[in-house]
């Protein structure tokens, strides 16, 4: 498909017009795990899963496109795709990482320490970026909006500092989703995707996305992929196509839906501070009380307890105890991630349906207290 059409047209029409034997509008599964040579030195393009599938490339030529990139890697899982990233590294190598980051992320970064003697120096807005910039800094790894606390960065000031002082500059984009920011637009060099997340959709699948920009990088990290092994099987390259079809308008739902919800929980006396970044379903907020976090969690009707995002049905996750777990209290503190936090992931039900189960929940939090 071709960049002359809109996003949601290139969306949809992902592997229509792609398969040349049989003209199948949806794209083919493809499990052979070999393919077959004429002679020796000859190839039809493809040779070994791991290093090619004709399934995969539909999925990874789109996804680069999406994203603006020169080449994508669809990787097994979100953390696979950052582990691959940082399987470019040096031992010994300092990283300039987002405060607020997701917390298996952290985990991973903190057992990169031990294994290859890795630095990692948190940074948030209220510091100046370049004086954490040392002689062993290679790149700076950052996510927006941060999660849970949703602040917005700005990628393109970033992005200079990245430039002037010759890190790469990497981006996990898993919140905001192509159809809504594209960081390499921004000057990313690298982005990331739990695909796991609001790009599958349905949770339902587990997928990661890597996308570059420039040849020498790209060539690099298509060698690292077939290299390491981290690929992503053709049944799941299928399943995220066909979420991904559908992102345009469940993203479009999303967001409306959590507008909605942020009004109402800004009306609610029991939320003391509400976080909604815009461009996302997603929205974090504060309870008065701690105490009464395990209460309301139990009294939700619609919306799951569940850890994770990104899919059509609602989620709440208690972060402090679920996503960022790994994360040590004084630092999570520190930074204000509080035992009062709540995050949702806010799905495409109909948004009455969704604040009406609020509603209900504190209000038995009210009558219980009162
Ligand atoms: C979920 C998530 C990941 C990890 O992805 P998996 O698909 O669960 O391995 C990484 N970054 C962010 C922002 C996430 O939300």
């Amino acid at each position: 498909m071709s960049n002359e059409y809109k996003q949601e047209t290139s969306l949809v029409q992902i592997g229509n017009e792609r398969d040349e034997i049989n003209q199948a509008v949806s794209t083919p599964i493809y499990l052979s795990t070999a393919y077959r040579h004429q002679e020796i030195g000859q190839t039809e393009g493809y040779d070994y899963i791991r290093s090619g599938n004709p399934t995969r490339d539909v999925l990874e030529r789109h996804v680069a496109l999406l994203e603006k990139g020169d080449q994508a890697f669809a990787c097994s899982s979100g953390m696979a795709a950052i582990q691959l990233i940082f399987a470019k590294f040096k031992v010994g190598s300092n990283f300039i990482i987002s405060r607020d980051v997701y917390g298996g992320s952290y985990r991973l970064f903190e057992n990169f320490k031990e294994k290859y003697n890795f630095s990692f120096t948190y940074w948030d807005e209220k510091t100046d970026l370049t004086s954490l910039i040392t002689a062993d800094t290679v790149a700076i790894f950052i996510e927006t909006p941060t999660n849970p606390l949703m602040n917005v960065v700005n990628l393109e000031s970033i992005s200079q500092v990245a430039k002037a002082n010759n890190l790469l500059f990497i981006v996990d984009s898993t919140l905001f989703t192509p159809y809504f920011i594209r960081p390499i637009e921004s000057g990313a060099d690298i982005v990331i995707h739990s695909a796991t997340k609001y790009l599958g959709g349905h949770n339902d699948l587990l997928a990661g996305l890597v996308i570059t920009k420039g040849e020498s990088l790209s060539e690099e990290y298509a060698f690292l992929h077939n290299s390491i092994g981290s690929t992503l099987a053709p049944f799941d390259c299928y399943n995220l196509i066909r979420g991904m079809k559908t992102l345009a308008l469940r993203m479009e739902k999303h967001l409306d839906n959590a507008r909605h919800v942020v009004d109402y929980l800004q009306s609610e006396s029991e939320v003391t501070k509400v976080y909604f970044p815009g461009n996302t379903g997603m929205v974090s907020f504060e309870i008065k009380d701690a105490s009464d976090v395990p209460d309301f969690l139990k009294s939700l009707k619609l919306i799951s307890f569940a850890e994770s995002l990104g899919g059509v049905e609602s989620f709440i996750t208690y972060p402090i105890t679920q996503t960022h777990m790994d994360i040590p209290e004084e630092v999570r503190i520190s930074y204000g991630l509080t035992d009062r936090l709540l995050r949702i992931s806010v799905g495409i039900e109909h948004a009455d349906d969704i604040i009406a189960d609020f509603e209900q929940a504190f209000k038995r939090l009210r009558e219980r207290v009162g």
